[in-house]
């Protein structure tokens, strides 16, 4: 199958009828789709981290050049939060090709937890806190790959059942921060959360900024990359119990976002 001929949501579908085309769990066309996908952008990079059981655990990469900002963004480690996985292959149907950065993709971190809409992997571990023990098969691959390169932003994409709207981690905090001026700046249809408090943090805005007692052990993904491989950590967070639709197409939205904010940086 073309994913252009099936899969990709022209900008006047319907919600229905993109959501008809997509099919959130089903690793082998997710993966076919990055697949069809990456034939037709010039220069990207297709290659697998590791394979766990059945499945290739994809990267795709489009090499850091001068003036070029290097943005890496990735999906699925949690594989019960399938907005995080279909946002980041819509955004990237839609515009990686005219993308102004070098990227470094991951869409696909935890197959078979997507495949099971599972949080965890086969084992029952939960790998977005282990991101401090290279034990772990992926992340020994994740820690060699990541090693190479260092990231303008990390984005990290994920969805929050207990969230009453979208919302963002960001290392470090600073004023104004990055995912505050992306929810000012015109935000879309699903609402951010605006609870004083998230997680146990507090927040504002829909933005959490922790400023200490990060944890050192149990290390998430985005801590792990803070400060070792990034100046500047996001994790986004869209609410499980709205819409589908509503929040892939937040999560697209929200790479949108810090696609802007990088490339004003640069120019
Ligand atoms: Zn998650």
């Amino acid at each position: 199958m073309k994913m252009s001929d099936q899969a990709s949501p022209a900008p006047k579908e319907t919600s229905a009828l993109w959501l008809q085309r997509h099919r959130s769990h089903d690793v082998p066309w997710l993966l076919q789709c990055w697949q069809d996908l990456a034939r037709n952008i010039p220069g990207l990079t297709v290659g697998s981290l590791l394979k766990i059981g059945e499945f290739e655990v994809p990267y795709f990469r489009r090499s850091p050049a001068p003036n070029r900002p290097h943005l890496y963004v990735s999906a699925g480690i949690h594989g019960d939060e399938p907005a995080a996985s279909l946002g980041l292959l819509w955004w990237a149907e839609e515009s990686l090709l005219n993308c102004p950065c070098a990227v470094t993709l991951l869409p696909c971190l935890n197959p078979w937890g997507i495949s099971q809409n599972s949080r965890y992997d086969a084992y029952g571990t939960d790998l977005n806190r282990c991101f401090d023990d290279p034990r772990q098969p992926l992340i020994g691959a994740w820690d060699r790959f990541v090693d190479r390169d260092r990231y303008d932003v990390t984005l990290c994409l994920h969805e929050d059942y207990d969230a009453v709207g979208a919302y963002c981690y960001e290392l470090p905090g600073s004023d104004p921060g990055v995912a505050a001026s992306i929810f000012a700046d015109g935000w879309g249809d699903l609402p951010l959360d605006m609870r004083p408090e998230i997680d146990g943090m507090v927040a504002h805005g829909g933005v959490i900024s922790p400023r200490s007692n990060l944890p050192t052990t149990e290390l998430p993904e985005a801590l792990r990359l803070f400060g070792r491989h990034t100046p500047l950590s996001l994790t986004f967070e869209t609410p499980s119990e709205f819409g589908l639709y509503e929040r892939a197409k937040a999560q697209r939205d929200f790479i949108r976002g810090v696609i802007q904010h990088l490339s004003g940086k640069s120019a």
